[in-house]
C-alpha cells in the first residue's frame, strides 16, 4: 500500500481507502462489516470514512463497535464523519450553523466511540449559514480537540476559496480537503475545477464512488442483479447511473482490463490513482471479497501506462 499526503497536510492516508455509505448500518451486518475493515487494514488500509447521515448515524455506531472490538492502535488509523444532512427534520437539524457543528460532533463521538476522529467535512454547503459561522464552528471544534483537520464535500471552488480566505484573516483553521466525487464518468470538478487550488491552498482529495455505485465494475452489463446496491430498497433512484451509453463503454472497458489481465473495477480505480492531486481513492464493499479485489487496484496502477491510459481516455 502506498500512503499519500493529504495535499500539503502532514497527515498521510493509503492511497486506497474504505467508506462505510450504503453498507454499515444498512445492507451489511457489523459481522461482514468488521471483515472487510479487518481485510483493508491488513492491506494496508488506514482511513475509514463515515458521516453522521449514513444510515441515520447507524454507520457510525456500527464503525465504532468494530473499533473497540478490533482495538487496533489509534495512531495507526484514520476516521472521518461529515455533517449537513444531519439525523432529525427540525430547523437546527440540519445545515452548517453553530448549533448543528457543535452538536454534530458530541453525537458522531459517541457513536464512534473515539475521543477524536481525524477529518471532518460539510457534506454539503449550507446557503443559509454565513460562511464565517461555519468556519468559526469548524474551527472551534480542532481546538477542543475533537477532530484535527477540516474540510469540505461538493462544495464549488469558489465557495472552498472563500471559507479558505476567511480563515486565513480570522487567524482561524482553514479547509485543507474536499470529498468530491471522482471516476472515470464524473472528472470535471476534480480535474478542472478545484486545479488551481491544488497548489494555491494545498487542498488535499478524498475522492468517492470510483465505481460509480458499481457500474464500473460491469455488474450492470446485462441489467440489475437481484442482490446490488441498484435494487436495493431506497437507492433505486441510483439506477440512474447504469445509462445504455455507459454500460456501453463499460463493455470496451472490459477488454482493455482483459489485456492487463485485471478486473474493470481494479482498471477503474486504478485509473482514479492515477490523478496525483487525490489524496486516497475512497472505496465501497458489501463483501470481503469486493475490497479484495479492489485492493488490488495499487499494483494495477503501477502498469497503467501513459499508452493505456490515452486508450481509456478515448473509449470514456
Ligand atoms: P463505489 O462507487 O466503489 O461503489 C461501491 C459499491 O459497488 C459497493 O458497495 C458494491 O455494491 C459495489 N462493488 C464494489 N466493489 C465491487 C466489486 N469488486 N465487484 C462488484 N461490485 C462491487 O463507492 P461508493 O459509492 O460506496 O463510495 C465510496 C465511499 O465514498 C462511501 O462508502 C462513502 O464513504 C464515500 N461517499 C461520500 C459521499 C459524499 O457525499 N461525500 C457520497 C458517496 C460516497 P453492491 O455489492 O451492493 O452492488
Amino acid at each position: 500500500m502506498n500512503y499519500r499526503r493529504l495535499g500539503l497536510a502532514g497527515l498521510k492516508l493509503s492511497e486506497l481507502s474504505l467508506g462505510s455509505w450504503v453498507t454499515f448500518g444498512g445492507q451489511i451486518n457489523e459481522e461482514t462489516a468488521k471483515a472487510c475493515m479487518t481485510y483493508a487494514y491488513e492491506a494496508g488500509v488506514n482511513f475509514f470514512d463515515n458521516a453522521e447521515a449514513y444510515a441515520h448515524g447507524a454507520a457510525e455506531t456500527m464503525m465504532g463497535n468494530i473499533l473497540s472490538r478490533v482495538a487496533w492502535r489509534r495512531s495507526s488509523y484514520v476516521v472521518s464523519t461529515k455533517f449537513y444532512f444531519g439525523l432529525f427534520d427540525g430547523p437546527n437539524d440540519t445545515g452548517l450553523s453553530k448549533k448543528r457543528l457543535t452538536e454534530g460532533i458530541a453525537g458522531s463521538l459517541k457513536r464512534l466511540r473515539l475521543e477524536y476522529v481525524d477529518l471532518i467535512f460539510c457534506h454539503r454547503p449550507d446557503p443559509e449559514t454565513p460562511i464565517e459561522e461555519t468556519v468559526w464552528a469548524m474551527d472551534q471544534i480542532i481546538r477542543r480537540g475533537q477532530s484535527l483537520y477540516w474540510g469540505t464535500s461538493e462544495w464549488s471552488a469558489a465557495q472552498i476559496m472563500e471559507a479558505y480566505s476567511v480563515a486565513r484573516r480570522e487567524h482561524l483553521h482553514p479547509p485543507q480537503m474536499e470529498q468530491p466525487q471522482y471516476h472515470l464518468f464524473h472528472r470535471e470538478r476534480v480535474e478542472v475545477e478545484y486545479r488551481p487550488l491544488y497548489e494555491k491552498i494545498g487542498l488535499g482529495i478524498t475522492s468517492w464512488s470510483p465505481l460509480a455505485s458499481g457500474v464500473l465494475t460491469g455488474k450492470y452489463n446485462d441489467g440489475i442483479p437481484k442482490y446490488s446496491r441498484l435494487a436495493l430498497p431506497g437507492y433505486t433512484w441510483l439506477q440512474e447511473e447504469a445509462t445504455p451509453e455507459r454500460i456501453r463503454k463499460v463493455k470496451r472497458l472490459q477488454t482493455v482490463a482483459a489485456d492487463m489481465g485485471c478486473t474493470v473495477a481494479q482498471l477503474a480505480i486504478a485509473w482514479c490513482l492515477k490523478n496525483p492531486n487525490v489524496s486516497t481513492v475512497i472505496t465501497g464493499a458489501s463483501s470481503v471479497k469486493q475490497v479484495k479485489e479492489n485492493m488490488g487496484a495499487g499494483v494495477i496502477a503501477q502498469q497503467l501506462t501513459d499508452e493505456i491510459m490515452e486508450d481509456i481516455l478515448k473509449i470514456i
